[in-house]
């Protein structure tokens, strides 16, 4: 059963934003001209350092905003590069506090992750425009180790003093920019829909929120057992969780990928079958002021304005809503055979859980409670696995495809 987020669309929005961009062309031409057509590339990528401070320097050929989605200090930093582009995948090993790196594309910019040693977390991070004979700009991040942070000694890199002469035992390495077998395992982040008070659809033997969060359970053992992911649940008990809350996990999370597991009900008892959703168009002014809201996404722009960050985050959910679009098909090509599908499979839809917007995300119905046939097969753990197996391969499959073209 779907959560709904109702007619809220904000009207007119798509022509306001094109009068504040006209308003704003003069002043901000470079900034919005960088998001929409010639992005910051990122070039290359230094590390250097040691257990007391890791440094690493990315060379860009524009500037760019950074924005750290978490500092580490659970184990995994992870900064975007706001309008960036990466040229392929980058990644390397152990630096200093870094045990290993890797630069990938998402919707929102180049993206850094970073597994850290126990404790460590970026201290700071600052862009370094043109200067000193360097030609380009530089985005440094400085990770330091845990524990309370050494009070800066003469010498120090500061951010004021970040243009000159750098400490030599803080001089970056030049790693090699090529694309190679991914170090960093994938982050999916599995939502079984409902839960505690929140039972969901009724079928005749049971809740939805049960059938969904066994589906979970089995489509996490499936994705675990291949070393390749990382699987994160939005709930592993019958508990409630808002839906707010679930996005911002997908969020904290770096989430490559977030996928919501419901089961259908409808008034009529013979329909039945698995249905794949999407974020829809008529969702994003919802979405855009839920944003505005949490501060999800911050001041984008180099110049922190408003409307030209309207337009970054337009930029952003249409990417996203590509790659979701993208992952869906997939999804529909695997599950068909595995389950009776409906006849428009793959539909739009503004779903509160599916709003995040830098995260590509599906919803996917599983059947029908309310048709004796599909509650029997979700009832089933084989049948069960069998879906999820299937799910797998879809995700499998998707991230195969997005190396591929990620190293091209
Ligand atoms: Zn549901």
């Amino acid at each position: 059963m779907l959560a709904g987020v109702g007619r809220s669309v904000m009207k007119g929005r798509g022509r306001a934003l094109v009068a504040i961009a006209a308003v704003l062309l003069g002043a901000f031409a470079v900034a919005a001209s960088h998001a929409a057509t010639t992005v910051a590339g990122l070039v290359k990528v230094r590390l250097g350092g040691d257990a007391e401070q890791t440094r690493i320097v990315m060379d860009l050929d524009q500037a760019a905003t950074g924005k750290l989605i978490s500092d580490g200090a659970d184990g995994r930093a992870i900064l975007v590069l706001n309008g960036s582009t990466a040229q392929g995948e980058l990644q390397g090993g152990a630096q200093g506090l870094v045990k290993s790196w890797l630069i990938d594309q998402t919707a929102g910019g180049a993206r850094l992750q970073m597994d850290l040693v126990a404790g460590a977390h970026v201290k700071r991070r600052f862009l370094l425009p043109p200067a000193d004979g360097i030609d380009h700009y530089r985005y440094v991040v400085d990770v330091a180790p845990g524990g309370l942070a050494p009070p800066l000694k003469p010498g120090d890199v500061t951010l004021a003093s970040a243009t000159a002469a750098v400490a030599a035992k803080l001089r970056p390495q030049i790693v090699p920019v090529r694309a190679t077998a991914l170090s960093l395992k994938r982050v999916i982040v599995i939502d079984a829909g409902h839960g505690g008070h929140d039972p969901g659809a009724q079928g005749a033997l049971g809740y939805e929120k049960d059938v969904n969060l066994a589906s979970a359970q089995a489509l996490k053992a499936r994705l675990e057992r291949t070393g390749r992911y990382r699987v994160v649940m939005t709930r592993d008990a019958d508990v409630y969780v808002p839906l707010e809350s679930r996005v911002r996990i997908a969020q904290h999370a770096g989430a490559d990928l977030f996928i919501s597991l419901h089961s259908d009900s409808g008034p009529d008892a013979s329909l039945r079958g698995a249905s794949v959703y999407t974020l829809s168009d008529k969702a994003t002014g919802r979405s855009q002021r839920f944003v505005s809201r949490d501060d999800w996404f911050m001041k984008a722009s180099l110049t922190g304005d408003r409307g030209v960050s309207d337009i970054l985050l337009d930029l952003t959910q249409r990417a996203t809503r590509n790659r979701s679009a993208g992952f869906a098909q997939t999804l529909v090509n695997h599950v068909e055979g595995k389950a009776a599908l409906l006849r428009r499979s793959q539909r739009d839809a503004g779903f509160m859980v599916l709003l995040a917007p830098d995260v590509p995300a599906v919803l996917l119905e599983m059947g029908f409670l309310s048709n004796p046939d599909d509650e029997a097969f979700l009832r089933d753990p084989g049948q069960r696995t069998r879906l999820m197996a299937a799910v797998g391969d879809a995700i499998d499959d998707y991230f195969a495809e997005t190396t591929r073209l990620a190293s091209r």
